[in-house]
Formats: C-alpha cells, sequence, structure tokens
C-alpha cells in the first residue's frame, strides 16, 4: 500500500482570516471548525480530525500527492499508531491575520483576488478561544502581519505572555522599534526576500526595495548579536519564472544577507512547467544548484522544494530543521 501518512496531521492546526480552522494547513485537509464559534482545545478533538489521521496511515489522504510541503521518506518506525493527540502534545499554529499587504508580489495569490477578503481575525476572540500554554511555534502570518493591527496587538499578547512566536514578513516593517521587539521577544522570523539581487527582488516583491529590506535584515542580526539573544533569522525564496535563475546566487550569497538559514518555496501554477518545458534551462540550473549547495553548509539550507523540483538528488535531502512552511497552500 502506498503511503500518505503526513507528520502534521499529528501535531499542527492552522486558522484563517474569517476563523476557519484547519488540520494542518490553510485549506487542507478539511475545515474542522471556526474559532469564533469554538476554542481550539475543543476543535483538536474533533471527528474530523480523527478521520484525516485514519486516512492518512491508510494511504489515501487526498491532498498527499500533490502536496510539497510534507516530508514523503519518513521511516516507517517513525509513523505513529495512534489517532488521538492530546492538545497538550501539539506543537505548531498558523495563525493567518488578514490579506492586507504593503506590497504586491508577482506571485501572491492574494495580490492577484480582484475581490480581496476583508476578514481580519480578532484578537480578542483569538485570547478567548486559545489555550497558547502548550503551542511551542505560533506562526504569525498575513498578508503583511506587520501591517495588520489585529496581528500586532496579537504580539502584544504573546510578549504579556511571555511567550514566543514566528513571523512570516515581507521585511520591509521591521523599523529600530520593531528590531528591538523581534530581537526579544520572536524565536524566528522569516523573511521572504524571494530573490539574490536587486533587481529581481525588486520585480518580484513589487513595492518593495532591495537595499531597505537588506539594512533591516542586517540591523536584526547585529542588534541580536549585540543583546545576545537566540532569534533565529531565515530567508524565504519562493522560486518563481523570473527568479529561478538565481537559485545558485540565492545560496551562495545568503550569509551576506544577515540571514541564519534559507528556505524555498515555488509557484506550482508555472515553475513546474517552465522548467520541464526547456530541458537545456533545467540541466544547467540543476547543475549550477548542485554545485552551490557543494560549496555551502547544507545544515543551514532546506532544500525539499529544490528535491521537488527535480533540481536536486534527494540524497542531498537534509533538514527537519524547520519543518514545513504553509504560507503558500
Ligand atoms: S496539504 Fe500536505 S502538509 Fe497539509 S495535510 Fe495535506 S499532506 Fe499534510
Amino acid at each position: 500500500m502506498d503511503t500518505t501518512f503526513c507528520p502534521h496531521l499529528w501535531r499542527a492546526f492552522a486558522i484563517r482570516p474569517n476563523g476557519d480552522v484547519f488540520n494542518c494547513c490553510l485549506s487542507k485537509p478539511a475545515q474542522i471548525g471556526n474559532i469564533y464559534r469554538d476554542d481550539l482545545r475543543t476543535l483538536s478533538k474533533s471527528q474530523t480530525v480523527v478521520d484525516a489521521r485514519k486516512r492518512s496511515l491508510a494511504g489515501t489522504l487526498e491532498c498527499y500527492n500533490v502536496c510539497n510541503f510534507v516530508k514523503k521518506d519518513i521511516p516507517p518506525e517513525k509513523i505513529p499508531t495512534h489517532l488521538d493527540v492530546k492538545y497538550n502534545d501539539l506543537k505548531r499554529l498558523d495563525l493567518m491575520f488578514g490579506e492586507a499587504c504593503n506590497i504586491a508580489c508577482i506571485m501572491c495569490k492574494q495580490a492577484a483576488k480582484v475581490d480581496k477578503s476583508q476578514d481580519v481575525l480578532d484578537t480578542s476572540v483569538l485570547i478567548e478561544h486559545i489555550d497558547i500554554g502548550p503551542l511551542q511555534d505560533i506562526a504569525l502570518q498575513g498578508g503583511e502581519p506587520l501591517f495588520i493591527p489585529e496581528c500586532i496587538q496579537y504580539m502584544d499578547y504573546l510578549e504579556d505572555m511571555d511567550k514566543g512566536y514566528t513571523i512570516l514578513t515581507n521585511g520591509l516593517l521591521i523599523d529600530e522599534a520593531m528590531t528591538e521587539r523581534l530581537v526579544h521577544r520572536a524565536n524566528r522570523v522569516i523573511v521572504s526576500i524571494n530573490a539574490a539581487t536587486k533587481a529581481t527582488h525588486d520585480y518580484v516583491n513589487a513595492g518593495s526595495r532591495f537595499e531597505r529590506v537588506l539594512g533591516n535584515l542586517r540591523r536584526l542580526q547585529s542588534e541580536r548579536e549585540r543583546a545576545g539573544t537566540n532569534l533565529t533569522i531565515i530567508g524565504r525564496m519562493t522560486i518563481t519564472t523570473a527568479s529561478l535563475h538565481e537559485i545558485p546566487l540565492f545560496i551562495r550569497k545568503f550569509p551576506e544577507f544577515g540571514i541564519d538559514y534559507i528556505n524555498f518555496g515555488y509557484d506550482k501554477a508555472t515553475v513546474p512547467q517552465y522548467l520541464g518545458k526547456d530541458p537545456g534551462l533545467f540541466g544547467d540550473l540543476r547543475k549550477q544548484t548542485i554545485q552551490a549547495l557543494k560549496e555551502s553548509n547544507l545544515e543551514l539550507i532546506d532544500t525539499l522544494r529544490l528535491i521537488y523540483l527535480g533540481l536536486v538528488p534527494s540524497e542531498m535531502f537534509d533538514s527537519e530543521f524547520f519543518g514545513a512552511f504553509h504560507e503558500d497552500i
């Protein structure tokens, strides 16, 4: 039997701007309820969650085969047999506050929507309906989370509760005051830099300025060194047809950008087909990407999506270091 085991179903939940709760991604595999009506502890025990885990173990999880978020070579001895998970054993919660953003990335499905959703997560409802105590990783995202007042209010709450968090940002709004906050109170900052050069960054992250983002990243890094905190700075490149030629350069240059680790995503609607249509381009890019990785510290690079694109052989697969990201599902 083919496996469809997805470990995220045993440890993660996600909430959309309208309050819909999913286990585990932002739209898959099934909605289990709404945070405006129920608390997360109750929802986490729902039959829908148990059924999804059952399908995952039975080889019938419908979202698995096309998913590029999940690691698919999990050894059988690491696959659980139980279907119930105690709330206190949950690890990750993704909160998508809203779609408002200060830039308009070319691959962003939210930016492309004509009828942009106005839904924004209500901070008081989150505070009332989510017991954050046991959660190890609370990831805040948008749109641009630092552009959304409700997200900033929730950061205030998490900080009052002495709870660290992860923030997924385009990096433009990390001014001096925000640097101070993140250095002392966040666990991880994930910056969608999406390119290795100014020309490509400014084109892909339309409305952004590469030098400003780099300045913010370097200040974050130097303030962290000065304060001696454990903040981790992760650079993300969502690969598009306009930026894929910069994958090797991104691998070589990210330490200069003030980034500790990198990971990749890709635009599923365009990139696989684009590479598939041009074997010459694909072969050259694969060769250059492998060469760049050979010259780099693989422990700092999540190669999962490069493997899914066929740009890296699976034996170069490394990283379990920060698990899956759900922002482009
Ligand atoms: S979409 Fe992927 S990560 Fe999400 S539940 Fe399905 S298989 Fe798991």
